[in-house]
C-alpha cells in the first residue's frame, strides 16, 4: 500500500491515480488521518475514492461541490467541451447524495452550499486575454492601454518561454467586427467578436454569458479552431463601471478570482510556502508564469502585489484582473499588423435581454480640469475651516492667468458643511486621482494632500509640484519639488499675495529659480 507520509501531495495525486481499489483507497485515507493528517491529501484521497465510485468521506475543504451544474447555468450552451460536462455531472450527483457524517446543525456551516463545479484540475492555459471595452463605435482608450501592455508582456513572455503564446482582444458589441480589426493595430495577435444589435449597450447577463463562452473555448468549430487550450492564462479587464462588473461575474464563472483596480502587472516566477498552495507545510514550491497584480492597498500608501496561484488539484486559472485606465502606455497603432479575427457564435437566450435601455441622456460634461497651466488642489487639511478653505484656494486660482481648482477624494467623501458657493467646488467632478481626473499642468499646488498613492497616480506627471503640509513627513513630499512645512490658512494667502504682487512668477517656479 502506498504510504501517504512519504510522498507531497503532489506526488500522492500521481499515485492515487493509479489506485482503482477503493478499499485500498480507504486504507490510505486513514493512514493519513493518522499520520501527518494534511487537508489537502485527505480532500485528494477523498476525491478519488469518489471517482472510483465509493461515496468518499464529507469534504471538509475550502472547495466544495455544487448542487447545480454549468450547464443549468449557461442555458444548455455547454456543447463541445467532454471534460467540463463530464466533471459538471459527476459532482451535482456528488452533490445529490450528502455524505453520510455530514454535519446536523447547517448553521455552522455558513458556506455548505458554495460549492465549485467548473474549477479544471491540470488543464492547459495559453495567452492573455484582453476584454475591449468599446463606447459609441470606438474602443475606449483603456483598451488600448490594456492591448499595449499585454503585448509588452507576451513580447518579453516570448523571449523566455517561445513565441507560440498570443495576446487575444475581446470585443462584444453591435457591429463591433471592424474595431476587432482595430484591436490587431494596438498589439492584438487575435480578435474574437461577438456581434448582435441586442448588445449595443452594456448588458451584465449577456455580455458576461459571451465572455465565459469564449473563454472555455465553446462556439463553433469556426469561432474557436485557432486554439487549443481549456481557458486563457491570463485575462485583463478594464476598471471601468462596465469593466468592473463583467470581470467580476467572468472570473466567478470561470471558478477563478480576480485583483481589481491593478495599476501594475508583469510575469515571474514566486516561490511560496503557504500550505494551501504547496499542500502541506514546511515544503517550498515555485510557481511559474506568475502574473504579479499590483494594486494601491486601502490605505493607499503601499502597493499589494496580488498572485493567483493554483491549489494542488484545484486549478485557479485565468489569473486576472482589472486595470485602472491612464495605467499603461498604449502602444504606436500599425494598421499593416497582421492578425487574426475571428467572429464568435453562440445561441443568445431572449431570457438574458430582459433588461431592456428605452432612453438613455448624456451627463453634463462635468469640469474638465485637464490643460490648464496650474492646478490648485486642496485636501482634508482645509478641515480646521472647509468653507475658508476652499475659499483661499479659490483666491490663489483667481491670481493666476489660467488654472482651475481640484480636490481630493479626502473632501468628496468627507462630511464637512460647506457654506454658500464654495460647495459646488466639493463635488467628485473635481477630483484628481486614481478615480478621478489626470491632470499634469506645469505647476500643482496641494495643499493639506497627504499623497495616497491614489491621488499621486493623478498628478505625478505635472512639472511642478509645490506641497503645503503641516506635517514634515508627508508622504506627498516625496515627490514634491518644493514642500512648504506649515498651515495652509496661513500659507496660501501669502502665496496669494505674492503671485497678484508679481513678486512670484509661475515660469519662475515652474522652471526651478529661487526667487
Ligand atoms: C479604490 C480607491 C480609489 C481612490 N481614488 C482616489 C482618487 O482618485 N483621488 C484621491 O485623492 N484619493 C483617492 N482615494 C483615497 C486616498 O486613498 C486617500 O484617502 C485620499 O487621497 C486622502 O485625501 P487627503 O490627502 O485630502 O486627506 P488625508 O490623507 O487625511 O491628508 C490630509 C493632509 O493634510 C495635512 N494637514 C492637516 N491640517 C493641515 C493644515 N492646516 N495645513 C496644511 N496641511 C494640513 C495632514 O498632515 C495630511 O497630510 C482612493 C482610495 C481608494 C481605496
Amino acid at each position: 500500500m502506498v504510504d501517504p507520509d512519504e510522498h507531497t501531495v503532489d506526488e500522492l495525486i500521481e499515485e492515487l491515480d493509479t489506485i482503482d481499489d477503493e478499499a485500498e483507497l480507504n486504507a490510505i485515507l486513514e493512514a493519513e488521518r493518522g499520520g501527518r493528517d494534511r487537508k489537502t491529501a485527505r480532500e485528494a484521497i477523498e476525491e478519488r475514492i469518489a471517482a472510483v465510485g465509493g461515496e468518499g468521506d464529507a469534504t471538509e475543504g475550502e472547495y466544495e461541490e455544487t448542487a447545480e451544474t454549468v450547464g443549468d447555468e449557461a442555458g444548455g450552451e455547454e456543447a463541445g467541451d467532454g471534460e467540463l460536462e463530464e466533471e459538471a455531472e459527476e459532482e451535482s450527483a456528488t452533490a445529490e447524495e450528502p455524505a453520510e457524517d455530514e454535519d446536523e446543525d447547517e448553521l455552522s456551516h455558513p458556506t455548505r452550499d458554495k460549492r465549485h463545479v467548473r474549477a479544471l484540475e491540470d488543464g492547459h492555459y495559453e495567452d492573455v486575454w484582453v476584454y475591449c471595452e468599446t463606447q459609441e463605435g470606438e474602443l475606449l482608450d483603456v483598451s488600448k492601454e490594456m492591448l499595449g501592455k499585454a503585448r509588452e508582456l507576451m513580447d518579453d513572455y516570448a523571449a523566455e518561454f517561445g513565441d507560440e503564446e498570443n495576446v487575444v482582444a475581446v470585443v462584444i458589441g453591435d457591429d463591433v467586427e471592424g474595431l476587432a480589426e482595430e484591436c490587431l493595430a494596438y498589439g492584438a495577435d487575435v480578435a474574437v467578436y461577438h456581434e448582435d444589435p441586442r448588445l449595443e449597450r452594456f448588458l451584465h447577463k449577456p455580455y458576461a454569458e459571451i465572455t465565459a463562452h469564449m473563454a472555455r473555448g465553446q462556439g463553433s468549430a469556426e469561432s474557436t479552431n485557432w486554439r487549443e487550450y481549456d481557458e486563457p492564462r491570463y485575462f485583463l479587464f478594464p476598471a471601468t463601471n462596465n469593466g468592473r462588473d463583467l470581470s467580476a461575474q467572468t472570473q466567478a464563472e470561470l471558478d477563478s478570482g480576480l485583483a481589481s483596480d491593478c495599476s501594475g502587472l508583469f510575469i515571474g516566477e514566486e516561490e511560496v510556502a503557504n500550505p494551501v498552495k504547496t499542500g502541506e507545510p514546511g515544503v517550498k514550491k515555485t510557481f511559474e508564469r506568475v502574473l504579479h497584480m499590483k494594486r494601491p492597498d486601502f490605505s493607499g500608501f503601499e502597493y499589494s502585489t496580488i498572485l493567483c496561484l493554483d491549489n494542488p488539484g484545484r486549478d485557479f486559472h485565468p489569473q486576472g484582473c482589472s486595470v485602472i485606465p491612464g495605467s499603461f502606455e498604449p502602444i504606436e497603432p500599425d494598421p499593416e499588423r497582421e492578425g487574426l479575427v475571428v467572429e464568435h457564435e453562440m445561441d443568445l437566450a431572449e431570457d438574458w435581454f430582459r433588461v431592456e435601455i428605452t432612453d438613455h441622456d448624456r451627463l453634463e460634461a462635468g469640469v474638465d480640469l485637464t490643460g490648464h497651466e496650474v492646478i490648485v488642489c486642496l485636501g482634508r487639511g482645509i478641515g480646521d475651516d472647509p468653507t475658508q478653505g476652499i475659499e483661499l484656494g479659490l483666491d490663489l486660482v483667481d491670481a493666476f492667468d489660467d488654472a482651475a481648482l481640484g480636490i481630493t477624494r479626502g473632501i468628496v467623501t468627507s462630511s464637512y458643511q460647506f457654506e454658500g458657493h464654495v460647495e459646488e467646488y466639493t463635488k467628485e467632478e473635481r477630483q484628481i486621482g486614481e478615480t478621478g481626473q489626470v491632470v499634469a499642468p506645469d505647476l500643482y499646488v496641494a495643499a493639506g494632500v497627504s499623497g495616497a498613492v491614489q491621488h499621486k497616480v493623478g498628478m505625478d506627471e505635472s512639472e511642478t509640484i509645490v506641497a503645503i503640509n503641516t506635517d514634515p513627513d508627508a508622504r506627498i513630499r516625496d515627490f514634491s519639488d518644493y514642500f512648504v512645512e506649515g498651515d495652509l490658512f496661513e500659507v496660501l494667502p501669502r502665496l496669494t499675495e505674492a503671485i497678484e504682487a508679481g513678486e512670484l512668477r509661475l515660469e519662475a517656479v515652474a522652471d526651478g529659480g529661487d526667487d
